[in-house]
């Protein structure tokens, strides 16, 4: 029964697009570039449990680099480090796919090589009267198009 699931699940990945699977983006947790790195705010992102967190510079739509917990192992509390101060020394680079992209071609990706397993969802806006501008809508991981293959959630708590 497995193996038929998985099997199907394979053959569906063609026709799922990332926004339908992907995190919306206000469900993200995030940090601000300017967050202090003070004792009370590290127990907060360790209490989060997410293993990356994306980084942004004014407004949440605008990401700009990724956290990834272990970049705090050298991190001393007491020294009120600025996350930007530490996201500069990693400089830790954010992938970006459509929200029309396939999984079948996200699965291909991840697998050539985005580093972290996480990519940022934008789609380009052209409503309004401005210029289109790509807008940043969700963020994908690995583990979401595992889901879709295995057509099951996994459990990590
Ligand atoms: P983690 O290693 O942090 O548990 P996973 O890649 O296993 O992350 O993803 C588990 C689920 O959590 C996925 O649905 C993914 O989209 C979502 N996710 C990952 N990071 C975040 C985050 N920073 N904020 C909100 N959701 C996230």
């Amino acid at each position: 029964k497995d193996e038929v699931n998985i099997i199907s699940g394979a053959l569906e990945l063609h026709r799922k697009k990332v926004g339908d699977v992907m995190t919306k983006l206000e469900d993200v947790y995030m940090l601000s570039y300017d967050t202090v790195l003070d004792f009370e705010t590290v127990s907060e992102i360790m209490k989060s449990g997410y293993s990356r967190i994306p980084v942004y510079e004014g407004n949440r739509q605008n990401i700009v680099t990724m956290l990834y917990i272990k970049d705090l192992a050298l991190v001393d509390p007491d020294d009120n480090t600025l996350l930007k101060t530490l996201c500069q020394f990693y400089q830790n680079p954010c992938y970006f796919v459509f929200e029309d992209t396939t999984l079948d071609v996200l699965f291909k990706q991840f697998k050539e090589g985005i580093k972290g397993h996480m990519a940022f969802v934008h789609r380009v806006n052209n409503e309004g009267e401005g210029d289109p501008f790509y807008e940043t809508v969700g963020i994908i991981t690995l583990e979401d198009v595992i889901e879709e293959l295995i057509q099951a959630e996994i459990m990590d708590e």
